[in-house]
């Protein structure tokens, strides 16, 4: 019996670019196209999936781009073509991301039918300056309202993102965010600093904002925050409710394996990482030659694995034991305990009863920290898988 697998679904479609967004998508679509895609994406699916093999999934994430945009009805079809080629887990968590604008009751109902039981939603901010600023084109009364219609309507494991560090935003009106989405009572929250990526209009705009000292004490005060509403943090940017972690991001945190369909999708299974290619229309001619463009193709050695554990488990407040580290990779964790205790020495990690992780102030230089950890790290070195 394998591993049971997680499933990502790449919709590319929004119904307009936020300015500071490089994520694949585009605001130019029309119904035409969406069916293209969706067809696209069924296919893609007949290409993994053997006729009768069942395979199974037990995390499925339709993310984007804005799947609400696609539709309830693409996406129930979507859920069904995977129903048929794969055997979704009794308890299996399926999770569609939306936006306030494009989320309503019809869509909410549509979405429990299939089998939704997770929603993600991007709020970003509870200040309607802030969102006009960012190119958002809802209010934050539209989306407590759309809190509210996917509470009735289809599922009250609802996760809501913001971000920090935006033009116009101080300490009080970040926290002020944060209390006002604690207030929608989601499950689940993910805070995210605003990184302004080369080629948006924001980038080219380089509007005055939180210098790197403010965005560090955003991050430090709304752990703090939302801690004390009782969300426990488990990974750099998300905290959750007990019980309430998102089981299909913790595939990737530890090397779990996905199946990721659609452009710019990445998987990672059988040992291998591939992407298929971050262009809609790319990926469109590709598919109907049935002949989907693979951008990256990487067997990963076993040296990469142990580096790529290594880096994304300091990510999480879990952290790493140092004996189910010696169970999995069949080798010692000491040398990357050596690089890490300077790092307790000076309160940016903690050791545990033998479990290492990165402290809240670890974290805000991750990079670093693991960019030295990683020193430890042969990528060319062979050894048990
Ligand atoms: S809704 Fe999300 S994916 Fe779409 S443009 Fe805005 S940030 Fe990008």
């Amino acid at each position: 019996m394998n591993r049971p697998l997680g499933v990502y679904f790449h919709i590319p479609f929004c119904r307009s670019k936020c300015a500071y967004c490089d994520f694949c998508s585009t605001a130019q679509w029309d119904d035409g196209m969406m069916d293209a895609y969706l067809a696209a994406l069924i296919r893609q699916m007949d290409d993994f999936f053997i006729p009768g093999g069942k395979y199974p999934v037990d995390t499925v994430y339709l993310g984007g781009g804005t799947p609400s945009v696609f539709g309830g009805k693409r996406i129930a079809r979507l859920l069904s073509a995977l129903e048929k080629r794969a055997s979704l887990t009794r308890s299996a968590e399926i999770t569609v991301e939306v936006n306030p604008e494009s989320a309503d009751k019809a869509l909410f109902r549509v979405l429990k039918k299939a089998g939704v039981n997770r929603i993600s939603m991007g709020v970003q901010s509870s200040d309607d300056g802030q969102l006009r600023a960012i190119g958002r084109i809802h209010d934050f009364a539209r989306a407590k309202e759309a809190a509210a219609l996917c509470r009735d309507y289809c599922t009250d494991n609802l996760s809501l993102d913001l971000i920090y560090g935006l033009p116009g935003q101080d300490m009080e009106s970040w926290l002020k965010s944060v209390d006002d989405i604690c207030a929608l009572e989601p499950k689940h929250i993910s805070c995210y600093a605003l990184k302004l990526e080369e080629g948006t209009p924001m980038y080219r705009a380089d509007p005055p904002r939180a210098d790197d000292d403010l965005q560090a004490d955003m991050y430090l005060a709304c752990i703090d925050r939302l801690a004390q509403r009782g969300y426990e943090q488990y990974e750099i940017s998300n905290f959750a409710l007990p019980g309430y972690r998102s089981r299909h991001n913790q595939k990737y945190w530890d090397l779990s394996e996905y199946l990721g369909f659609g452009c710019a999708a990445h998987s990672f299974y059988n040992g291998k990482r591939f992407s298929f290619v971050a262009d809609l229309k790319e990926y469109l001619s590709g598919m109907e030659g049935k002949n989907p463009i693979v951008e990256e193709s990487d067997e990963l050695s076993y040296g990469n694995r142990v580096g790529e554990f290594v880096m994304l488990a300091l990510r999480t407040t879990d952290g790493i034991d140092e004996s189910a580290f010696h169970r999995r990779f069949g080798r010692d964790f000491e040398p990357f305990a050596k690089r890490l205790a300077p790092y307790a020495a000076s309160g940016h990690a903690v050791c545990e009863g033998g479990r290492w992780r990165l402290t809240p102030k670890g974290f805000l230089v991750s990079n670093v920290i693991i960019g030295d950890v990683l020193e430890a790290c042969d990528p060319q070195e062979g050894g048990m898988g």
